[in-house]
């Protein structure tokens, strides 16, 4: 079938995710083929996939070694379940993910997706404070411009209020606190932040007994990259200690090896109470997400008198191929020493694109730390014009998607409270395919300032 006939039945019959009509009904790229940090489409473009896929395919793509180990899994054992049985790639993957994981978070929940995982991480704290006898601590505290997935659950805790708007009521009891935009590193002492003091607030005024858990991302992708300063992690970790309130850490994007460590607590030293992982634990290779939670947080729930069970699951949960694929995935990682690669180049990447901003008056700031990182665009930083709500959408929706297909550097434009472009590439970079990022960042840059006048 050729692409004019493919894009036709996929507008008819293919419902896109978060995809605008226009796009839709636009010259919209096909991809058939992925190799390595590169992705190929239906008419033989070679496009250098800057986001991973969807900050997902840390191993890069067309790898035969994680393929082949879901195919044999296929084989021998394609389906069964982790209720009151057990298949060994799931506990294989656990068992493994136990080990990698901080502190005493050994014991992984597996579901499908990242929202999957953050409403299990919902759940086990709503059922945990039940257990003991706190059935009263049933809301949450998540933080501005937050993205923590898509399900009712876990819209309800994502602080887009664009993409919540359509679908209220939602999970009543949920508070949205500041994050920590503006601050990094060396902010003096980290409980007199006003981030923390907001939260503090918070806990005061709904009454720190009906909090059930504090969300928040090791560096937040919503509003671009935001790395935490010093000590915020630890005073978070502090809060919720003094309060009984379980620390959720949600590393969707941030496991796996994006800021170059497996985990968060890589860059925030505080090991916290849940993770919620997903994307970069199958490279994309199959669908994965599983929430970890403290091994005696879990001997709790389960010994408790109202407990025995956590009430909770899905078909898929755990599903053999995919967490076959999440075993060869991470003894690749392993085997490769990718995360030593994200060490290493993570700081190179950083000082580049400080070298775009100072070549280009249309960059306002460049955030983030490891493989993950946004550019915030402006229309003139040496005369301090920020854009206006049409030139944005212009370079959102014009500009930007012309750019990725003239440079064939596929990177996302988003628009969580700023104007931004998100770079994220795949872990197995190497200093080549980085410099041919930062020539289409670059070119991009150049196509902003053309059409967004000083
Ligand atoms: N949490 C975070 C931090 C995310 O970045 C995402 C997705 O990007 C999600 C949750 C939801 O994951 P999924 O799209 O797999 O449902």
């Amino acid at each position: 079938m050729d692409t004019t006939q493919l894009r036709i039945n996929a507008r008819r019959h293919l419902g896109p995710h978060f995809t605008r009509r226009d796009t839709w009904a636009g010259d919209f790229p096909v991809f058939v083929a992925g190799e390595g940090c590169h992705l190929l489409d239906t008419e033989g473009q070679r496009h250098l996939d800057g986001l991973s896929g969807l900050f997902c395919v840390n191993m890069g793509h067309g790898r035969s070694d994680i393929a082949r180990a879901g195919a044999e899994q296929m084989g021998r054992l394609a389906y069964a379940t982790n209720w009151g049985s057990a298949h060994p790639p799931a506990i294989e993957a656990a068992t493994l993910i136990a080990e990698l994981a901080p502190g005493d978070l050994g014991t992984t929940f597996f579901v499908n997706s990242g929202s999957e995982a953050v409403e299990t991480a919902v759940k086990f704290a709503r059922q945990y404070h039940v257990s003991q006898g706190q059935p009263q601590r049933t809301k949450i505290i998540s933080r501005e411009m937050a993205y923590h997935g898509t399900t009712l659950g876990a819209l309800s805790l994502t602080q887009l209020p664009a993409i919540k708007a359509p679908f209220g009521p939602l999970l009543p009891g949920v508070r949205s606190v500041p994050n920590t935009l503006g601050y990094l590193g060396d902010c003096g002492p980290a409980a007199k932040l006003p981030s923390i003091l907001a939260i503090e607030s918070v806990i005061e005024e709904e009454g720190a007994d009906t909090i059930a858990a504090i969300f928040a991302e090791p560096v937040q992708n919503g509003r671009g990259a935001l790395v935490p300063p010093d000590g915020y992690w630890h005073a978070l970790r502090a809060l919720c200690d003094s309060h009984g309130i379980l620390l959720v850490s949600d590393e969707v994007i941030c496991s796996f090896g994006r800021l170059g460590h497996w985990f968060g607590e890589g860059i925030t030293g505080v090991v916290p109470d849940m993770v919620t992982f997903a994307k970069g634990s199958t490279s994309g290779y199959a669908p994965l997400g599983g929430m970890i939670a403290r091994e005696g947080l879990v001997q709790e729930l389960f010994e408790s008198s109202t407990g025995g069970v956590f009430s909770h699951g899905a078909t898929w949960g755990g599903h053999p191929v995919s967490t076959a694929v999440a075993v060869a995935n991470i003894e690749a990682m392993r085997r490769e020493q990718v995360l030593d690669n994200v060490q290493a180049l993570g700081p190179r990447l950083s000082e580049s694109l400080h070298s775009l901003k100072a070549a280009h008056r249309c960059v306002k700031d460049v955030r983030g730390t490891g493989f993950f990182y946004a550019v915030e665009l402006m229309a003139d930083r040496f005369d301090d014009r920020e854009l206006t709500h049409e030139e944005s959408l212009t370079v959102l929706r014009t500009v930007l998607p012309e750019s990725f297909r003239r440079t064939r550097v596929i990177l996302r434009g988003d628009d969580r409270g700023a104007t931004m472009i998100m770079v994220s590439p795949p872990l197995v970079a190497d200093s080549d395919v980085l410099a041919e990022l930062l020539h289409g960042l670059d070119e991009m840059l150049t196509d902003v300032e053309k059409v967004i006048q000083p």
